[in-house]
């Protein structure tokens, strides 16, 4: 039995059976990540991974039966684990050390997982390849000339290569779905407010959320189960009800309406990812689910709002880097203010650098009304239309990505060309509702691709049950 292969459900069976120990699992796991060093996934193994593993399978002996009983999983590295670096793929941040422990991690540790290795990012989360991570890309697991996928590319790789059976990614416009696209996996960004965010380090706060990558659906809501919920520490999680999102997601979903949008029809004509969309809106008809055309007008807005919304809180939520606290300080400095001019300007990368820049530009007295004005004024638009679009339907579709993975370094060097790959992912976080991408489907060059599934605000359950519909289907076309 290859153990690496298993769901963490299985896994979690395995070792309640005392078929394997919890020892053996995150040894074997921690070994994967070894021999896949190349593809720079990971950045730390956590050397008492093993440790906690025996006084785990101690636990178990005693007849504790977390959720996540020893289950090993990779965080990303914008989330704080007490005594563990959280560097947000920063050398401004190689060695700040998180002083507690965030509520994902204290949940899950309180249902047995045992958290093996920290993942790879684009610093502080910016970006959508993992190219601006400052200790290098993470490789695509299917071909290694490509890119992965961002922010959160080391999880999503981590996932694929059989690292962990589960990872946690954030999102604040796309970072987990777009990755777990580019790599065949699942990856949840659910509802705004499903998640504490209390210790996980900010980027834009109204439009982060922690996720969730996983090779089955099973792990994906398990691993929802055991995160998601209000939390007096983080005034933004919700109260709103946990469903039980594993014992409903067989759940019949052929009852349910598909909406799917004129706009976004419109949008993939002539992009890579146009016939796998139409093959997949093809399928549900085939086999007899309801899909309805539906209008959200602004969709296309999306795009330039995010890239206004997100810096710009960016450059207030970053302000606390400044050389004094967390972060590396320039030894040259030699006041305060050439602490932080000095500090700041030697340890964020360009993209950080680029949207501090925009981030106060957008926010200045002069162009406050014009940019960022303009678009809280367009979110509010889009939070509308996407209230009106589920009157209509229960679920939305849409493609993840444009296309496949891409290579690593083929991106021009206009930004704009890299964020316009946002496109499709945005417009979740900024109307604040949940999407799955799953995988489905194949470009071109052979590589995976991944479809939304979006829903009303915490209504991920209808998610999981309808993307169970469609993996039946799949499972009996093959
Ligand atoms: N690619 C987007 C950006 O660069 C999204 C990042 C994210 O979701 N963290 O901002």
């Amino acid at each position: 039995m290859d153990i690496t292969k298993l769901s963490a459900l299985e896994i979690k069976k395995h070792i309640k059976s005392g078929e394997v120990t919890c020892e053996e699992v995150t040894r074997v796991f921690i070994s994967k990540i070894l021999e896949n060093k190349k593809y720079n996934a990971v950045l730390e193994v956590f050397d008492d991974a093993v440790e906690n593993a025996k006084a785990m399978d101690i636990k178990i002996k005693d007849g504790f039966n977390g959720k996540l009983a020893g289950v090993p999983i990779i965080i990303k590295d914008n989330i704080l684990y007490s005594g563990k670096i959280c560097s947000c793929g920063s050398k401004f941040m190689k060695d700040y050390i998180a002083q507690y422990n965030s509520t994902v991690v204290k949940r899950m540790l309180d249902e047995g997982a045992i958290i093996i290795a920290r993942a790879n990012m684009d610093e502080f989360a910016m970006g959508s390849s993992t190219e601006n991570s400052a200790f290098g890309v993470a490789h695509n697991p299917i071909d290694f000339e490509r890119v992965a996928g961002g922010s959160s590319g080391g999880s999503a790789c981590a996932v694929a290569l059989d690292m962990c059976p589960i990872a946690l990614g954030t999102e604040t416009g796309g970072s987990v779905r777009q990755p777990a696209s580019f790599c065949g996996i699942y990856g949840l960004k659910p509802s705004y407010g499903r998640i504490s965010r209390y210790g996980v380090v900010a980027f834009a706060s109204s439009l982060d959320q922690v996720g969730i990558f996983s090779k089955t659906l099973e792990d994906n809501a398990l691993m929802l189960e055991v995160i998601a919920g209000g939390d007096n520490n983080d005034e933004t999680s919700s109260k709103t009800k946990v469903d039980d999102y594993l014992s409903e997601i067989d759940k019949d979903s052929t009852n349910i309406t598909i909406g799917v949008p004129k706009e976004i029809i419109e949008m993939v004509k002539g992009l890579p990812c146009e016939v796998n969309f139409h093959n997949f809106i093809k399928v549900i008809k085939d086999n007899n689910i309801k899909t309805k055309d539906i209008s959200i007008k602004d969709v296309g807005l999306g795009l330039a709002t995010y890239y206004i919304l997100a810096p710009a809180e960016a450059a207030s939520n970053l302000a606390k880097f400044d050389g004094v606290k967390y972060t590396s300080r320039d030894n040259n400095a030699k006041n305060l203010q050439e602490i932080y001019k000095k500090s700041r300007s030697k340890g964020f990368g360009k993209e950080v650098k680029r949207r501090i820049m925009l981030g106060n530009y957008v926010l200045s007295s002069g162009y406050y009304d014009a940019y960022y004005k303009k678009a809280k004024a367009v979110q509010g638009l889009l939070i509308e239309e996407y209230e009106k679009a589920f009157d209509e339907c229960d679920i939305i579709i849409m493609p993840t990505t444009l296309g496949e993975a891409y290579k690593i370094g083929s991106k021009p060097n206009d930004p704009v060309e890299t964020y316009k790959e946002d496109i499709f992912t945005v417009t979740a976080n900024i109307v604040g509702i949940p999407s799955l991408s799953i995988p489905y489907g194949k470009g071109k060059e052979g590589l995976p691709l991944g479809i939304q599934i979006m829903s009303k605000k915490f209504n991920e359950k209808t998610i999981y049950s309808f993307a169970k519909t469609i993996e039946k289907i799949v499972k009996k076309e093959d």
